[in-house]
């Protein structure tokens, strides 16, 4: 970014939640912007990291491996200490205070309510273009069984939108697509997820 100071890539490392789900695809594309990746399978793993992506996957069974693992109060505090998290599709549903239709939610850490499975079943995975705020041109975005973002506060900036639904956006520290970036060779959106790497080590 103009007038930003460029981070050094090769201080930055990147942690893929490695429970269950797209762990090796975010892997690879991190690397491809010759970042560190690791999979991150134990939460002491968190205090080696810059940022955490959690992935595209079965946000029920994830959950139980969180628990598990011992991973629930870990990575609230990794969010609350204002460390970069990127949610894809089943880690969007991780991180949302609410969940449609049920009282059970997860990790609580942003304001969205987010419905699972949301397209219905005709469409059970389908890509689209999207405009992205932040991206220059369309991103061609892979969408499997997605939610999408049924509400949002004040304290959410909506980044992109299909068919008038919510399917990316950004709270402080916290971006989310119910698409999944990695499964394309496009790095634009794993890039803007480096943004506020970049801006939370500036701080
Ligand atoms: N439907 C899944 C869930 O709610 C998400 C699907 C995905 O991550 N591709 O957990």
């Amino acid at each position: 970014m103009e007038g930003r100071e460029q981070m050094d890539k090769s201080k930055v490392t990147i942690g893929v939640l490695g429970l269950q789900g797209a762990i090796n695809e975010h892997l690879q594309q991190i690397e491809s912007l010759g970042l560190k990746g690791i999979i991150v399978k134990r939460a002491d793993q968190l205090s080696d990291i810059d940022g955490l992506i959690l992935p595209g996957g079965e946000s029920t069974t994830m959950r139980k491996l969180i628990d598990h693992y011992g991973f629930l109060e870990p990575l609230k505090e990794f969010s609350n200490s204002r460390k970069p998290i990127l949610g894809t599709c089943a880690g969007m549903v991780l991180v949302a205070k609410d969940i449609s239709g049920t009282t059970d939610s997860h990790l609580h850490l942003m304001d969205i309510v987010v419905k699972r499975n949301a397209f219905g079943r005709q469409k059970e995975s389908f890509e689209a273009e999207l405009n992205v705020k932040g991206l220059n041109h369309p991103f061609r975005a892979v969408f499997i069984r997605a939610p999408y973002i049924e509400s949002v506060s004040d304290q959410v900036e909506v980044l992109a939108q299909y068919n008038g639904k919510i399917v990316a956006a950004k709270q402080n520290n916290i971006l989310v697509s119910s698409f999944h970036p990695e499964l394309t060779k496009d790095t634009r959106f794993l890039e803007l997820f480096l943004q506020i790497v970049n801006e939370q080590q500036a701080v």
